[in-house]
């Protein structure tokens, strides 16, 4: 077996909680859970303009939601705390002092203008971006009278320019960059806030983290981290740069052509389970080629060497169909729990219901008595076998079921009520003979229900389906139900004859 990793997920705190956070994250865990080692969650707020202070708790929140358990964090705790970087300035502070005192970083008294002027020449000339080092070779009296005089100053790495820096990615291989196209690195803000590259590689280190497991898109911040693994004189952890989640036109995963927010996942209905299964398919597979694996299945056989780094795509289309399958897969009981469970979450989050959609639905909870109620809970059971097949998201239940939670279905058209070849008279007719074969049945149970409008079929010599679409735009006011005789059954007969009547008089 392999050395325990230690591994952590750092997200910053911007906005909402990101499905990429959540995709490293489970790769975090496999390796932690695998190797017997630890999981930390380390909340990088160092940046106190994009700061964002719901962002915190939803990251967390997320988290927890889909299972991907970390040992140490900001809620839980742990040894090697405080885990939010904005506690930890001190620490950064003492750090750089001793990077100044070895000379491999530099106090820089540019102003903003000059460095602003800086990158116009730079832009003008088109040479590469990048400190011109101007302040890298100031003497010490020199910094001495600048800090008398008050000038405000950042720390910066002193990167040697006359040699490349490389590192091993454990999923590329050999990383190598000429140490001239590294730009001498602010570490330090004239705030007294660290950037990420310094309060990252200290915490990384001081929390023994050895598996760096991270998006792409930082493999060239990797350079710098290993120039100050160097000047510390720490050994660097192993890094892995996992591939980008990407939009089906092959972007890099975007807010425009997806929803990149975890809690958007949780409001609209997708199951935790489901979410980690698509998310694990980014990067793993299952040695059976099976797509549909839990947690604790993948645990079974994640090898890291394994880890695919072709760029997976995102593919919401995919994620619906894999929720639905999870949907599918879940023992009735469960499923109500589920939804009722979701619907207590929308609740408690204020999102209100759509009239459209929704609001039928919600209004009948309240008025049998709220989404605790036993009522509630067994006649949402009742209408599982209906639906369980039909929808991909707990959020798609309330608008194929609207028929059940309303009294009044009559929003539809006249028209949808006349199949094809047919014309008003005749399915007035129908109708009136429907509802008085229906009066006269006395066990209201789909079975019957079926018998009756098949036996009417016959007797007016109309197709099947040419009777069951008026009957159901009569009964449930859309083209679009679950099963027909099923939803009569639980709709009950009063209420479908009056819905039958109401339809005749259209
Ligand atoms: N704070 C960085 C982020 O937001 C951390 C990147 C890393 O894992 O080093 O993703």
């Amino acid at each position: 077996m392999s050395e325990p990793a230690v591994v952590r997920i750092a997200p910053s705190p911007t906005g909402d909680p990101h499905v990429g956070t959540a995709y490293i994250a489970l790769f975090d865990f496999a390796m932690a859970r695998t190797t017997g080692g630890r999981f930390i969650l380390r909340i990088e707020d160092t940046d106190r303009t994009r700061y964002d202070a719901k962002s915190e708790a939803q990251i967390t929140e997320s988290l927890h939601w889909l299972g991907i358990q970390y040992d140490e964090g900001p809620d839980v705790g742990g040894p090697n705390g405080p885990y939010r970087q904005s506690e930890r300035t001190e620490i950064y502070r003492e750090h750089v002092d001793k990077l100044l005192d070895g000379g491999t970083a530099y106090r820089c008294f540019c102003t903003a203008e000059r460095l602003a002027e800086m990158r116009h020449a730079q832009r003008a000339r088109k040479a590469p971006p990048g400190y011109d080092g101007l302040c890298r070779g100031l003497l010490p009296e020199e910094i001495e009278a600048k800090l008398a005089e008050g000038i405000q100053y950042v720390v910066r790495l002193k990167v040697p320019k006359d040699r490349p820096v490389s590192f091993h990615d454990e999923l590329r291989g050999k990383v190598e960059i000429e140490g001239k196209q590294i730009d001498d690195q602010v570490l330090l803000k004239s705030d007294g806030f660290p950037t990420y590259h310094l309060a990252n590689v200290v915490d990384d280190h001081l929390m023994e983290v050895n598996d760096v497991i991270r998006a792409e898109e930082w493999i060239t911040s990797t350079p710098k981290h290993v120039l100050l693994y160097e000047a510390f004189g720490w050994t660097p952890p192993r890094f892995r740069h996992m591939p980008l989640l990407r939009n089906k036109d092959k972007s890099k995963i975007s807010k425009r052509k997806n929803p990149t927010s975890l809690i958007w996942y949780k409001e609209n209905g997708y199951l935790p389970e489901a979410m980690v299964n698509f998310l694990a398919l980014m990067g793993y597979s299952s040695p059976d080629g099976e797509e549909m694996f839990s947690l604790e299945q993948m645990l079974k056989d994640f090898d890291p060497k394994r880890i695919s780094t072709s760029g997976p795509v995102f593919d919401l289309e995919k994620l619906q169909w894999l929720n639905g399958e999870y949907i599918r897969a879940l023992p009735e009981n469960e499923l109500a729990t589920r939804l009722l469970a979701h619907w207590t979450y929308r609740r408690g989050r204020s999102i209100e219901a759509d009239p459209e959609t929704d609001g039928p639905l919600h209004a009948w909870i309240d008025a049998n008595g709220g989404l605790e109620s036993d009522a509630v809970r067994a006649f949402v059971l009742a209408t599982i076998p209906l639906v369980q097949t039909r929808i991909k998201t707990l959020e798609e239940y309330a608008p194929l079921t609207r028929c059940f939670f309303r009294d009044d279905v009559s929003g539809y058209e006249q028209a949808e009520l006349i199949p094809k070849k047919k014309d008003i008279e005749g399915v007035r007719d129908l109708l009136t003979t429907a509802h008085a074969d229906l009066e006269g049945l006395t066990d209201w149970t789909h079975e019957p229900i079926e018998g009756a409008l098949r036996g009417l079929a016959e007797k007016i010599e109309w197709k099947p389906r040419e009777i069951f679409q008026p009957m159901r735009v009569a009964v449930t006011g859309s083209k679009i139900s679950p099963p027909l005789f099923e939803s009569m059954e639980l709709i009950g007969k009063t209420a479908c004859l009056a819905r039958i009547e109401g339809a005749i008089r259209r």
